[in-house]
């Protein structure tokens, strides 16, 4: 390849007309097609609110906060990239206008800008450019797609499309920009309007940006006349108004996308002669897997935001690859924590095979949690107890097995004569809240002839954390004598990392976030054999 050729190209995927359009569904779904071609790509966020991350909103607010390797806090989309990909994003690759803000006052106050007045534009625009050709540095990747937070037309949105058209006129074809817009079908007059498409695309022509391909999301087909009429009104070639219709399944958009020839309109408009056709084989075959399932598996998801999906996406997309793996469907039923009691719990859980104690911060909820792994510990259903989940678990069976009556977390009760779960000596003299968790990856060391061992079938692991508070060792031997043993502890601070009960089918609280690193590639072993032995309880196998 020339050099022209191999320079990284810039693809930048914004949202128009409304939110939730699926822009990091197609974002990944681009960049696995163009991994599929062979080509090297990453996927960057750009969030246009103040918060420096998004550690500190709660997931109504945000959804879910995703957790990287090197420790960085981000948006939710950075794990459908790191699913649809298999390639780890890191702390470069969500930024947000606080951090852009943060970063661009510290170079004031050190005086690197003495003697000018300090503005959005150029200084937030450089800023936002600097951390966009950062990935791109050293032609590390061919390309690098930047999605924008929010929609165009926003108030802060705007020094990011202001960015956009700086770069465009600096890098020329090297930068792309794919715009999503919604095409409504109106049930009354039943027909497809394209008026908001070009309302937003006129937008972005204000701004001085000219978007180089459409994606236009809707619930019916784009015909070759409505296909027309967006390019007519809106500056583009009929080719590229690619037609994003809604799907079950978010695993089929790659494909449906490759229909579309996405792909090809950007390897068009950054001048790349296409190399091959997509290598999509194994994304095939799981595809294929999802729709025909062999059987089904009901799993209840225990947690305190249940009517959010967004708060627990991690987990119910790594149950989705765990159930692809035993060519299974998981049925997932989301039960609230706050609505667990004694009177109620048999008929919550009728007909559930497997129990997941979902992480989560505070009090709320807390009772109806240890209610639920009473109920999968005795009636020996399979659990796994996810951080919050873990340390429930332990608090569980001190209670219920070791009778410390009144054991807790002093994250909840921080009077509590059984401090099972106790705050981590680093967290103490820590005072500010926003990323000072212990984040990221650590590792984890196995033992041998223990479940843990066997599922992930070596003796070092690694996973990622976000988390103040941990499993006190002071109650090891007496959990350890009593049947509940460490499986999995950190060899640099000893802390405890896995608890499992070896006399239980299928019982294992983890302190870390096993749901952050399960890829379509890559199913988690633990949420893998989770379901495979909440297959095996619903056949009648374990008990
Ligand atoms: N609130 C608990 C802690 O900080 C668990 C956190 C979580 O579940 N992610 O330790």
């Amino acid at each position: 390849m020339s050099t022209v050729e191999s320079a990284t190209r810039y693809i930048f995927v914004t949202g128009g007309v409304t939110s939730s359009l699926g822009k990091g569904i197609i974002s990944a779904s681009l960049a696995k097609l163009l991994q599929a071609r062979g080509y090297t790509a990453t996927i960057q966020k750009l969030d246009p609110y103040i918060n420096i991350d998004p550690g500190t909103l709660n997931p109504y607010e945000h959804g879910e906060c995703y957790v990287t390797e090197d420790g960085a806090e981000t948006d939710l989309d950075l794990g459908h990239y790191e699913r649809f990909l298999n390639v780890p994003t890191s702390q470069a690759n969500n930024v947000t206008t606080g951090r852009i803000y943060q970063s661009v006052i510290d170079k004031e106050r050190r005086g690197d800008y003495l003697g000018e007045t300090v503005q959005v534009i150029p200084h937030i625009t450089d800023e936002i450019k600097h951390c966009i050709k950062l990935l791109g540095e050293d032609n590390k990747y061919d390309f690098v797609i930047t999605e924008i937070g929010g929609t165009v037309g926003d108030i802060e949105s705007l020094p990011y499309v202001e960015a956009i058209r700086q770069l465009r006129w600096e890098l020329g074809n090297r930068c792309i920009v794919v715009h999503l817009t919604l095409v409504p079908y109106l049930a009354a007059a039943k027909e497809l309007k394209t008026k908001p498409t070009q309302h937003s695309v006129k937008t972005m022509q204000e701004y001085g940006v000219q978007p180089d391909i459409l994606v236009c999301r809707t619930e019916k087909p784009l015909n070759e006349s409505i296909k027309n009429k967006i390019a007519l009104f809106c500056n583009v070639s009929p080719a590229a108004v690619i037609e994003s219709i809604d799907t079950d399944s978010i695993y089929r958009v790659p494909l449906l996308m490759r229909e579309e020839k996405l792909d090809l309109q950007v390897l068009k408009k950054a001048q790349m002669s296409p190399n091959c056709t997509p290598e999509l084989q194994t994304w095939e075959e799981f595809i294929n897997r999802l729709q025909n399932p062999e059987k089904n598996v009901k799993i209840a998801l225990v947690g305190k935001y249940v009517e959010l999906m967004d708060a627990y996406k991690s987990i119910i997309e790594s149950l989705i690859h765990a159930g692809t793996s035993n060519k299974c469907k998981v049925d997932l039923k989301m039960i609230h924590s706050e609505h667990i009691e004694s009177g109620n719990i048999q008929n919550l859980f009728a007909g559930i095979s497997g129990i997941i104690v979902a992480p989560g911060f505070g009090e709320r909820g807390i009772e109806g949690k240890i209610s639920a792994i009473t109920y999968a510990r005795t009636k020996k259903i399979p659990f796994l107890g996810i951080c919050l989940g873990m340390q429930c678990a332990t608090i569980e069976f001190a209670r219920n097995v070791l009778s410390l009556n009144k054991a807790h977390s002093t994250e909840m009760l921080p009077g509590t004569p059984h401090p099972i779960i106790d705050i981590m000596e680093q967290q103490k003299k820590i005072t500010l809240k926003g990323g000072t968790m212990r984040l990221g990856a650590y590792a984890c060391n196995l033992k041998e002839g223990t479940k843990a061992f066997d599922i992930y079938g070596k003796l070092n692991i690694s996973e990622r954390h976000r988390h103040r508070y941990e499993f006190n060792n002071k109650y090891l031997e007496l959990f350890e004598t009593n049947g509940m043993i460490a499986s999995g502890i950190n060899p640099d601070t000893n802390l405890v990392e896995i608890m499992e009960i070896p006399d239980h089918p299928w019982f294992i609280g983890v302190q870390f976030h096993p749901e952050y690193k399960s890829t379509v590639a890559n199913p988690h072993p633990l949420f893998v054999n989770f379901v495979k032995a909440a297959i095996e309880f619903n056949n009648g196998k374990t008990n």
